[in-house]
């Protein structure tokens, strides 16, 4: 392809994509294909001789799209959202062009000044303490990850260098497998599950602490599990605490775990993945009420920002706490100016409201847990089974799309408001689809 061929198939391109999206109601939201649909639709090797560019697009309509789980569909309820907008698009593709790897200043110096000078824009949209800001002479900042599960690794791996550090230094005898051995990490049992994968990436223990009834991690229990740990010789060294959980959008409590981690010399960290897009706004701000406390904090811009996947914002309060743990100075890395230091929609709320004040006009069903944010957790009133049933249909008529979470022992769907366009109208549909065949489990259970 040379570059007048690009300047034609780049508009085509644009259009393909606008058509796509504004067009995206045509398609069922979930695909309707078994496993390994794909691998007889295509040449077991790459073809010797190239397919035209038409011939490739065609195959993109047949092929790939009849197996695409359509995210940005209005009718798409299941997970959380993901972001996907027209600027974000289109700086993809300037990024795409400009192919640099920031991997140190001098390899891209506008790729890191930008993201520092971004990422403080970013932190005081949020409010967040000057401490996490990297300003023209703060000790922290923010840096960008790929995903939440990357953060809360990330803050797991430099915490455990902290605290192995800090320990060597009084006790240079022990060794670091030694003090990996009773290091402990701790969050709550809502937790998304890469905290407990960044914890057998780390190598360290990591318990799950019950929360209480409104799904929230309180002080007593953490409390309670260190007294414990301590007395039998294990050393804690790492709290994660979520804001908006995954299962229920549930927040921890973090006035009374921050204190604590705090008093105890425990690296907290947050993960906000979801809801932090949302303390953006002043009527949510007080929800983040408490990350003074944390030593890192961690949301997706690419869930509910507008910034396409993949985007995920880190703040720390000492950047050193992260260079130092993994700092690598291969030689061709060197560069001059190494040592200065210096480098380095709401709508879906009221969406949300409104689908839940439909699902109480209905005794059938109840709401499982507060609405906060974009997220409704309701179910039939009833057995799991029923539940099972009825999501079972839910998602094989595929006209929306919806996951399950499980809350103690109760099955519950998961309504979560997603695409940038839904509207009044699409929520309301699908609550009359959902009803519909919720009559029809209903009335088969009494036959
Ligand atoms: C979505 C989510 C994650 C995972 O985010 P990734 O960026 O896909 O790793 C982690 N924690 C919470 C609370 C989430 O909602």
């Amino acid at each position: 392809m040379d570059s007048s061929e690009f300047r034609r198939r780049g508009k085509e391109m644009v259009d393909y994509i606008a058509d796509y999206l504004e067009g995206i109601e045509r398609y069922p939201v979930y695909p309707d294909v078994e496993p390994g649909y794909l691998q007889p639709l295509l040449p077991t090797a790459a073809p010797q001789e190239p397919e035209t560019y038409e011939d490739i697009i065609k195959d993109i309509e047949k092929i790939i799209m009849p197996g695409v789980t359509h995210w940005q569909s209005p009718y798409f309820f299941a997970y959380f959202p993901t972001a996907c907008s027209y600027p974000a698009m289109l700086a993809d593709m300037l990024c795409g062009a400009i192919g640099c790897i920031g991997f140190s200043w001098a390899a891209s110096p506008a790729c890191t000044e930008l993201e520092t000078v971004m990422m403080d824009w970013l932190g005081k949209m949020l409010e967040l303490p000057e401490a996490f800001l990297a300003g023209k002479a703060g000790e922290g900042g923010g840096v960008i990850q790929g995903s939440a599960s990357e953060a809360t690794l990330v803050a797991l791996l430099a915490a455990r260098t902290k605290v192995i550090r800090q320990m060597q230094a009084v006790s240079p005898e022990l060794t670091q497998a030694a003090i990996m051995e009773k290091l402990v990490a701790y969050t709550s049992d809502q937790a998304h599950s890469s905290v407990e994968r960044a914890g057998l990436i780390g190598g360290v223990k990591l318990k799950a602490i019950p929360s209480d009834d409104n799904f929230s991690l309180r002080g007593s229990a953490l409390q309670e599990a260190l007294e414990q740990d301590k007395a039998a010789g294990l050393i804690p060294f790492l709290v994660v605490a979520t804001l908006g959980t995954t299962s229920c959008c549930s927040f921890d409590n973090l006035l009374e775990v921050g204190p604590i981690c705090n008093q105890e010399g425990i690296w907290l960290h947050i993960d906000a993945a979801y809801a932090g897009s949302a303390f953006i706004c002043p009527e949510f701000r007080y929800l983040l009420n408490g990350v003074e406390f944390a030593d890192s904090f961690n949301f997706n811009p690419h869930k509910w920002l507008l910034v396409n996947f993949d985007c995920s914002a880190m703040w720390v309060k000492r950047r050193t706490d992260l260079t130092g743990a993994f700092k690598m100075d291969p030689v061709y890395l060197k560069h001059s100016h190494q040592e200065s230091g210096l480098i380095t929609d709401y709508r879906h709320v009221k969406l949300s409201h409104e689908f839940e004040s439909l699902v109480r006009q209905d005794p059938r069903f109840e709401i499982c847990t507060e609405v906060i944010l974009g997220l409704v957790c309701f179910r039939l009133k009833g057995s799991n089974q029923l539940n099972e049933t009825l999501l079972q249909r839910i998602n094989s008529a595929k006209k929306i799309h919806l996951v399950p979470c499980c809350l103690r022992d109760k099955f519950v769907l998961r309504f979560a408001v997603c695409a940038r366009t839904v509207d009044s109208a699409h929520v309301q549909l699908a609550w009359e689809h959902i009803r519909e065949l919720a009559s029809g489990v209903l009335k088969a259970e009494k036959e």
